[in-house]
């Protein structure tokens, strides 16, 4: 039996980089698994087309992070076609860098909407569905802990913020026996940050492994943190860097 078989999975922002390469390895682990996009639509299909084809059950959802209602919308879907929820992973985020100054209360907003407030959205969401043994996995950042350089104010900031949520959700759900964790990717080759832009060196000499994660290698760990050897582990991080907080 697979780790994650008669699981279900909702992934926020699954069509392409690390969100696209969660719910590969999820559903590589036999989880039935929903994933969410905003713009990408011909990528969500591709990936649907792409699971599907290595006969995995997955759903493709048109659903912006900055929208409640489509949101609440994605989570009825999921538990519409797969009659579940087991695990939720907030992965859809947006990195705006900046000099602070420039910085418009417009983007403050965009920012926190989609990387914070959607994040806690989709969580008391979930929790309608969730039993124990349910998961809740956010993918925050290494800068959560470093704020690395200038211009990155709003999006540490909001990365920050899931630390706080992470540990008060977990308090709060303890006792129905869901955990809350959260994963801090470092330097990870996306579309986000890819590993031949111009800071990308500058990037790595900060690492003590001075190389890009690669999506899959955030993956690995959200998988493991679905699965159940995980379930003790709640109200903390996993920090997936390159030893670049180290
Ligand atoms: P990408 O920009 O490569 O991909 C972002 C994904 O999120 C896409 O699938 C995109 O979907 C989706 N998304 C963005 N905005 C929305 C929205 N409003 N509603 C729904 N979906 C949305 O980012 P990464 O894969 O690199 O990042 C994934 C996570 O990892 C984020 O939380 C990010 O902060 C974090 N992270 C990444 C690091 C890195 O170095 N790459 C380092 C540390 C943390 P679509 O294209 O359909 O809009």
């Amino acid at each position: 039996m697979k780790k994650l078989e008669n699981k279900v999975a909702l992934v926020t922002g699954g069509s392409r980089g690390i969100g696209a390469a969660i719910v590969r390895r999820l559903a590589a682990e036999g989880a039935h698994v929903a994933f969410t996009y905003a713009r990408s639509v011909e990528k969500a299909n591709a990936l649907v087309a792409e699971i599907t084809g290595a006969g995995g059950r997955v759903i493709a959802i048109g659903a912006d992070s900055a929208n409640t209602g489509e949101i609440i919308n994605a989570v009825n879907e999921t538990v519409a076609e797969f009659g579940r929820l087991d695990v939720l992973v907030n992965n859809a985020a947006i990195f705006l860098g900046k000099d602070f100054y420039e910085h418009t209360e417009e983007e403050y907003d965009q920012i926190m909407t989609v990387n914070v407030k959607a994040v806690y959205i989709a969580a008391r969401e979930a929790v309608k569905h969730l039993k124990a043994g349910g998961r809740i996995i956010t993918i925050g950042s290494n800068m959560g802990d470093n704020a690395i350089g200038q211009q990155m104010t709003l999006y540490t900031m909001s990365k920050s913020s899931l630390q706080g949520f992470t540990r008060g959700l977990a308090r709060d759900l303890g006792p129905k026996g869901i955990s809350v964790t959260l994963v801090q990717p470092g330097p990870t080759d996306t579309d986000m940050n890819p590993a031949d832009s111009g800071h990308a060196d500058y990037l790595r000499s900060r690492m003590a492994l001075p190389q890009y994660a690669a999506a899959a290698d955030v993956a690995g760990v959200v998988s493991f943190l679905a699965s159940d050897e995980a379930g003790h582990i709640t109200g903390s991080w996993v920090t997936i860097d390159g030893g670049f907080n180290a």
